[in-house]
């Protein structure tokens, strides 16, 4: 579903992203981790145009990112993206922010668009929520509703940039029990995370980045049990 051919990024003469090659194949949960500045942002933001490579090809659904603003459209669809800081709109209700993008971006009838977004905000256990401001909710449910709100669009792939990494403790748990149930239902996922008994549970390959490179790609077993990369190993010892 998704493909980063010999990828390269630099902001300016600092070169952030070197050489990547990443296929993540749809149904795949692709777990990325690495020390802070590794490039791990950089590159899930490339996968969605918020930033731009200089070099090399990404191609989302077969469709290969340029800059053709009607294919980025396009391709901006297909993926949804849950980031850090819920980056939900504060003026709007749970349910408004759930339903601004399918009515104004996909054209959907209000009324179609209000119940699928219940629908999804019932899947992730916040429906009595939606008439609230995000301002009236925990983190945990701000993060969920920003899932909910991705869901709507009828992603093919979804990104997450640490999710849980702005939560209290107490709260990182319904947010990671959301994104299993995310998993199990199918979706293809690349998520940004150092939650690493999520990783074991869910991902299909786990990848280590640090300045730039992919240092290590393997199944969770091997990457935790057997990392072979003396930079990982150092990092797990680390984080574990
Ligand atoms: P963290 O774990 O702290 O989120 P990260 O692995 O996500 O780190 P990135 O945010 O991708 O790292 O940043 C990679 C490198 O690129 C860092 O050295 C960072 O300072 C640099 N960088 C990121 N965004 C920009 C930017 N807009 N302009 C210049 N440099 C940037
Ligand atoms: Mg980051």
């Amino acid at each position: 579903a998704v493909t980063l051919a010999g990828v390269n990024k630099w902001y300016g003469a600092f070169h952030a992203l070197k050489d990547i090659d990443l296929v993540v194949r749809r149904g795949e949960k692709v777990v990325v981790c690495g020390p802070s500045g590794s490039g791990k942002s950089t590159m899930i933001r490339c996968i969605n145009r918020l930033e731009t490579h200089q070099q090399g090809r990404i191609t989302v659904t077969g469709m290969e990112l340029t800059d053709d603003p009607q294919r980025m459209r396009q391709i901006r669809r297909k993926v949804g993206m849950v980031f850090q800081q819920f980056n939900l709109f504060p003026h709007l209700s749970i349910l408004e922010n759930c339903t601004v993008a399918p009515v104004w971006v996909l054209g959907r009838a209000r009324r179609e668009s209000e119940e699928r977004a219940m629908h999804f905000l019932d899947t992730v256990r916040i429906a009595d929520q939606a008439r609230k401001y995000p301002g009236q909710l925990s983190g945990g449910q701000q993060q969920r509703a920003a899932i909910a709100r991705a869901l709507c669009m009828d992603p093919e792939i979804m990104l997450f940039d640490e999710p849980t990494s702005a939560l209290d403790p107490e709260m990182i748990n319904e947010v990671l029990a959301t994104m299993v149930e995310l998993a199990e239902a199918g979706m293809t996922m690349v998520c940004v995370t150092h939650e690493m008994n999520f990783a074991r549970q869910v991902a299909d390959r786990v990848i280590f980045m640090d300045h730039g490179e992919i240092r290590e790609s393997a199944e969770p077993d091997e990457f935790f049990d057997a990392p072979r990369d003396p930079r990982l190993r150092k990092f797990l010892d680390q984080i574990i």
